[in-house]
Formats: structure tokens, sequence, C-alpha cells
């Protein structure tokens, strides 16, 4: 057991049921899976679901979940759900997305309510996702890679540079603000070790500025939906008062504290705001080109390797992506936009496939060797495994028709091409 910093205590003790609050934290965390609906239907999945599943009210994909291993099962490798904590899932549903809609998630990392963001848009519009830390960047583009993301953008950049780059362009903006996270004292022992008074004044400088860039974001008409993870007012209550004193065009929807002791999750905060004033900036799209020569190795392949034909196609002389309609045109700053399909061979002569492509994959669209559970783990330690001699070349392996990764069938032998990062 924990102990709870003093002066935590002291500030939470007008609040009410300030007794069930503490006692809360006797209790193991309450935690959830929310359900890929850009891969499987929740109806789907309860019939193949490894755990018993309830549902989390304010969220239709996401159940609360019991148990070890929820992140090392065959369907969390092929993206079939995400492991998130049940709170955090009741903030996107405030978005009020619906399909073709541009939404940025400006904090993004590890990418929760992204890879939520993208169910709700389900492949059409656009989602910029970014996250100004590098290496959390990297499991966020890993995060949404696994479930299969297709019209994202993944950025790593400040804020600053972001309104600088899409003044205007959002229909929706979600901040998910670095906080002093005391909803996380459950789960993360840093949590209580960085836990201050200092800090939290420290969080709130920061988030007070991350808003005002997000507001310049945002288009006039759009919604702005600002979330912590923590209780302390200057972060919560307090800075939305003093974020629509300083923005005037914004008005407040609502406010919503879920509480341990109120509610069955860790604990959250929201705030929805609408953009009354602005416009809807023009933007100025860019033209992606295909290289020719490059174009033509990955056409070859495709055609004997997936069943259609892939549109929206950029090409350098190296490598090939699908690219998004309705993006503007950014610079000087790290931007994965679409879908990095794969590159050419070291020898030049041949396009290799990426994961990234596979896991965006459906089974009728790709040539795949099914596989059973044995041979599912196998793969996903990185083994070879036998197939019929009829397979030849690039293969996606499946399971349970749900696409693991990549392998080549060369005499009867299926070779592991999963990235060795990704191998269990
Ligand atoms: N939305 C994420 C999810 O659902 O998985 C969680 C986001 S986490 C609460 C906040 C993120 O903000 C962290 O990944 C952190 O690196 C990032 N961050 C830290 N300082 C920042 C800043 N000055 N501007 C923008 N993001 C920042």
């Amino acid at each position: 057991m924990f102990e709870l910093p003093e002066k935590f205590i002291r500030r939470m003790s007008d609040i009410d049921g300030f007794e069930a609050f503490l006692k809360s934290y006797e209790t193991p965390p309450v935690r959830a899976i929310r359900v890929n609906n850009l891969k499987i239907s929740v109806e789907d999945f309860k019939k193949i679901s490894p755990f018993d599943l309830k549902q989390v009210p304010w969220e239709k994909t996401a159940f609360y979940v019991s148990g070890e291993g929820l992140g090392k099962t065959i369907l969390h490798a092929a993206g079939l759900y995400y492991v998130q904590e049940p709170s955090a899932t009741a903030v996107v549903p405030e978005l009020e997305i619906a399909a073709g809609e541009r939404v940025l998630d400006l904090c993004a990392a590890p990418g929760g309510k992204s890879t939520q963001i993208a169910q709700y848009l389900n492949n059409k519009g656009v989602l910029v996702s970014n996250e100004i830390d590098f290496d959390r960047c990297k499991i966020l583009k890993s995060n949404i890679e696994r479930l299969g993301v297709k019209n994202v953008a993944v950025t790593c950049c400040a804020p600053e540079k972001i309104a600088e780059s899409f003044p205007e362009y959002f229909d929706k903006v979600l901040v998910d603000a670095p906080c002093s996270g005391e909803g996380m004292f459950k789960k993360e022992e840093s949590a209580i070790k960085e836990w201050s008074e200092e800090n939290i004044k420290r969080c709130s400088k920061r988030q007070s500025e991350i808003l005002s860039f997000a507001a310049q974001a945002l288009k006039g008409g759009g919604r702005l939906v600002y979330s912590t993870c923590t209780f302390a007012k200057e972060e919560d209550e307090e800075q939305i008062e003093s974020f629509l004193s300083a923005h005037p065009e914004f008005k407040l929807i609502k406010m919503k504290k879920l509480l341990p002791h109120e509610v069955k999750g860790e604990g959250h905060f929201l705030a929805v705001m609408h953009k009354q004033n602005g416009s809807r900036a023009e933007v100025k799209l860019r033209k992606p080109k295909a290289n020719e020569s490059m174009l033509k190795l990955y056409r070859d392949w495709e055609s004997q390797t997936l069943n259609f034909k892939a549109d929206n196609i950029y090409c350098d002389n190296e490598r090939v992506y699908s690219f998004l309609n309705d993006f503007p045109e950014v610079y000087g700053f790290h931007c994965d936009e679409g879908v990095y399909f794969g590159a050419k061979s070291p020898d030049g002569k041949r396009f290799e496939p990426s994961h990234r492509l596979a896991m965006c994959l459906k089974a009728d669209e790709v040539k795949r060797i099914e596989v059973d559970e044995a041979t599912a783990l196998k793969y996903l330690k990185g083994l070879t495994f036998d197939c019929a001699e009829s397979e030849k070349g690039w293969r996606v392996v499946t399971y349970m028709g749900y696409p693991l990764g990549w392998c080549k069938a060369v005499a009867g032998v299926a070779k592991n091409h999963l990235p060795k990062g990704l191998r269990i």
C-alpha cells in the first residue's frame, strides 16, 4: 500500500464524500479495454474475447476487464483492442466527432485517445496526432500502427508550431494535457513521488500555453475539449475559467469531474468548449507526385500480393506512401502522413512491404496464410513455420482472419518478417 502526500489529502478534504474518496485508494486500479471497431465489431469481439467484458457506461466500445497479461495476447498483437483506464475513455465521446472531420489531438502519446478518435472518424477525414516528446512519439506511432489507423498524420512538435502550421484548420481539437497526475497515484508510483504544489503551478502554466495554441488551430464554430487526469483546481476548473476570460470567443458547454469514489475509474477532468467566432481557413493542399520507376516496382508487387489497387499513392525514389486528401503543406517538423507502404529492397530490385501496411489490411484485401493459435504464437516470437509448397512470396499471416504481420513463403517455409521490436 502506498502513502498519499499529506498536502494532497488536505487539499482534497473539502470534496463531497471525502472519506469514500480516501477509501477508494485501498482497492486495486480498475482496468478496461476498448474494442477496436476499425478491425472488428463489438458484437464479433464478444464472441472471441478471452476476458469477461462489462460495459463502461460512457463509451460503447469500452469494457471493464480484470486479470493479467492484457497486453500480451494474440488479439492484442492483432490490434483488436487497446488497454485504457476506464475514465480516460469518457473524453473523446465529448468531441462529438462525425466521420470525415478534421481532428487534432495535441498531446497524443501513448495514443489511447488518438486511436479512439480514429475509431469515431472511421478512416474518413483527417486526424493529426501530435506528441512533443520524440521517444513517446515512437510509442504513439506503434499503437497507431497496431490498430490499423489510415487517415492520420503523426507529428512531433511543440503546440506553437501546430498553431502556426494549421491555423483554424480543425473542426475538433483535443488537449489531453500533461498534468500533475493525481488520478495516476494507484497506477504509477512516480506520480506520487513527483507530486508537489510547485509542480501543480508549473503544470498549470504549461497547460494555459498549450490551450492558447489549441484555440488558434480550431476553426470558428469548432469544438475544443480539454482534459486532465488530475483533481487540482488550478489545472482543472480554474484553468478553464482563466482560458475563457482570456478567450471571449469561446463558450463553455460543460465541465465534468469523474472522481474515483463516484465512478468506476481512476478519475478524470474534462471541459467542453465551443468557438463562436473565427473562420475556417483556406487550405493550400499539397500535390504529392509519384516517382515512376519506384511506382512500377510497387505496382508489380501489388498485383501479385494485394487484391485491390491502392490510390493516393506517393513515392520518392525509395519509399511508398498513401497520402491524405485534404491535408495542407507543412514544413519544419517531423510529420508522418498517411500510411507508409514500404520501400525498395537493398539491391534496388524489389519492393518490400512495411508492417504498417500489413496492419491496415483486411483479410480479403491480401494474399494470406491463416494460422492456428500455436503457429500464431510461434510467429509472434519471430520464428519461421511450415506452409503449403504452393504459397510463394509475400503473405500476410492472419489469426482468425486478422493480420499479425508479413511472412515470405519459399519452398514450404514461411520466413518471419515481423519487426524485431514487436516480437514476444
Ligand atoms: N492523450 C494521451 C493518451 O490518451 O494516450 C495521453 C497524453 S499525456 C496525459 C500528455 C502528453 O503531453 C504527454 O505525452 C507529454 O509528453 C505531452 N507534453 C508534455 N509537455 C508538453 C507540451 N509542452 N506541449 C504539448 N505536449 C506536451
